[in-house]
C-alpha cells in the first residue's frame, strides 16, 4: 500500500503508534522540500504548524517525541495548554507521512491523527470544535444551519435539478455543507449544476436530505461520532441506486473515497477529474478569454490524499486567456493554507499566517493575480486572507472560472 492509500484510512488507537514514534530519527526530512536547496531563501517549509511556530513540539519530529511521552507507563509529560495546542494545530495535510512512509516506512500523519482522538478521549472536546459537533449532530452541517435551507443554492438556476431521493439518477452531486450554506462557496455549487447541466448529464442531489460527509468530525478526532454519521450515510446513499457520486469539494471527496473506502456501492469522482476526461473529448467548448495570470494552489485532499495533481492544470491550461505559471512548493510538495483539522476554527490567526505565507508565494514566484483551488476548506482561508491584503491578489474555484469561460 503507499501512502496516498494509507493516509488518514485506518482509525487506529495511540498505541499502535509507539513504534513509530520510537523509530522516528529526528532527521527533520519531513520539514521542509528539499534538503539540497537549503541555503535558499524562502518557500521551503512545508510542515505548516512547525513553519509558524518555530517550536519543536510543533514540528513532527516532536509530536513524534510527544507520543513516546504520552505512551509509557506512566506518562512522562504533564498536559499542558502548550501541549494541546500542539496536538491540535496538526493539520493533517499528510506531508510528513508522504516524506516519512517512502523513507522509513512511519505513518507520522495518521499517528498525530490518533494523539487528536486520544486527546479527545482524556480531555474532551475543544470549546471552539464544540460548536461544529453539534451544529453537525442537530443540523448535519457544521454552519449552524437549517437543513431545510442546504438547498437554496439550487434556486433560480433557470432549470430544475432532480431529487435523487424520489427519482432515479445516473450521478448525484454532492456539493457538501460549505458549498451549500457559506456565501462565497455557494457560486462553485451553482457552477458546478450549470456544467452539469449544459453537458447534459442525467444528475440530481439530495437537496435538504444531504448530510454532512463527516470530514470536520473527523479531522478534529471525534471518530466515535464520525462511525456513527457514517454508517447512517452509507445507508441513505446506497439505498440512491447511483453509478457515480460527482463533488466539487476537496474534503468530501478526500473522505468519502478513503474513510468509507469498500463500503460504497458506487465510484466517487472529484469534478475536476470528470472535467479533465470532457475537455480530453472534446466536450466542452469555452467561449470568453479570461485575461487573468492564475496559479494552482494544490489541496492537500484532492493532492497527497488521492494524487489528483494534472487534471486541474490540464483544465486551467484550457482555459482562453489563462496565463498559468506555478508556484514552488507544488503538487506532492504544495503547503497546506491551513485551514483543515480543526485548525481554522480553533486557531484562526495561525491558519490566516499560512494563507498570507502562501499568497505571498503565489505573489513572489508566479506571480499571479488569481489563485485557483479545487477546495473550498482552502478558499475560504485563502480568501480571508486576500481581502486583509492590498496587493489585489483573488482567490477563486476552478469551476467559477469554466463557468465564467463558458458563458458567450
Ligand atoms: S517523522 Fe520521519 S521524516 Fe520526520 S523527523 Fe521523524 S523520521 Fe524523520
Ligand atoms: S500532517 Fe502536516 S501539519 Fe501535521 S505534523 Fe505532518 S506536516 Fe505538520
Amino acid at each position: 500500500m503507499d501512502y496516498e492509500a494509507k493516509l488518514a484510512r485506518d482509525v487506529k488507537p495511540l498505541i499502535h503508534y509507539r513504534n513509530d514514534a520510537w523509530k522516528c530519527v529526528r532527521c527533520g526530512l519531513c520539514r521542509i522540500i528539499d534538503p539540497e536547496q537549503i541555503e535558499e531563501d524562502g518557500y521551503l517549509d512545508n510542515c505548516p504548524a512547525g513553519y509558524l511556530h518555530k517550536f519543536e513540539l510543533f514540528y513532527p519530529a516532536g509530536r513524534m517525541d510527544l507520543i513516546r511521552c504520552l505512551t509509557a507507563e506512566p506518562p512522562e509529560i504533564e498536559m499542558t495548554e502548550m501541549v494541546k495546542k500542539a496536538i491540535q494545530t496538526c493539520t493533517g495535510c499528510g506531508n510528513c507521512q508522504r516524506i516519512c512512509n517512502d523513507q522509513k516506512g512511519l505513518e507520522p500523519t495518521n499517528a498525530f491523527q490518533a494523539l487528536k482522538a486520544f486527546a479527545i478521549d482524556k480531555w474532551g472536546i475543544r470549546k471552539e470544535h464544540n460548536n461544529l459537533i453539534q451544529s453537525i449532530l442537530n443540523y448535519d452541517n457544521p454552519w449552524m444551519a437549517p437543513r431545510k435551507t442546504r438547498s437554496r443554492w439550487a434556486k433560480k438556476l433557470g432549470f430544475n435539478i432532480k431529487d435523487a431521493t424520489k427519482e432515479q439518477v445516473e450521478v448525484l452531486y454532492f456539493p457538501g455543507c460549505n458549498a451549500s450554506y457559506v456565501p462565497e462557496i455557494t457560486p462553485t455549487a451553482r457552477a458546478t449544476a450549470r456544467l452539469l447541466n449544459t453537458i447534459g448529464i442525467d444528475f440530481g442531489i439530495l437537496g435538504n436530505k444531504e448530510r454532512c460527509c463527516g470530514s470536520t468530525a473527523f479531522r478534529i478526532g471525534a471518530n466515535e461520532m464520525f462511525e456513527e454519521y457514517k454508517a447512517e450515510n452509507i445507508k441513505q446513499l446506497n439505498a440512491l441506486g447511483i453509478k457515480t457520486m460527482i463533488t466539487a469539494c476537496a474534503g468530501c471527496h478526500s473522505t468519502f473515497s478513503h474513510n468509507y473506502a469498500g463500503e460504497l456501492d458506487f465510484e466517487v469522482v472529484h469534478i475536476v477529474e470528470y472535467l479533465d476526461r470532457l475537455i480530453k473529448e472534446g466536450k466542452i467548448e469555452f467561449k470568453k478569454s479570461l485575461n487573468i495570470k492564475a496559479t494552482y494552489h494544490d489541496p492537500c485532499h484532492i493532492g497527497r490524499y488521492s494524487g489528483i495533481y494534472d487534471p486541474p492544470r490540464t483544465v486551467l491550461n484550457a482555459l482562453p486567456g489563462v496565463e498559468f505559471k506555478e508556484m514552488k512548493r507544488i503538487k506532492e510538495n504544495s503547503f497546506c493554507c491551513a485551514s483543515g483539522g480543526g485548525v481554522k476554527p480553533a486557531f484562526p490567526d495561525i491558519a490566516l499566517k499560512a494563507a498570507n505565507h502562501r499568497l505571498d508565494e503565489a505573489k513572489d514566484i508566479a506571480g499571479a493575480d488569481v489563485v485557483v483551488s479545487c477546495c473550498p476548506f482552502c478558499e475560504i482561508n485563502l480568501g480571508e486572507a486576500a481581502k486583509g491584503r492590498d496587493d489585489g491578489i483573488k482567490v477563486v474555484d476552478l469551476l467559477e472560472l469554466i463557468d465564467e469561460a463558458m458563458e458567450e
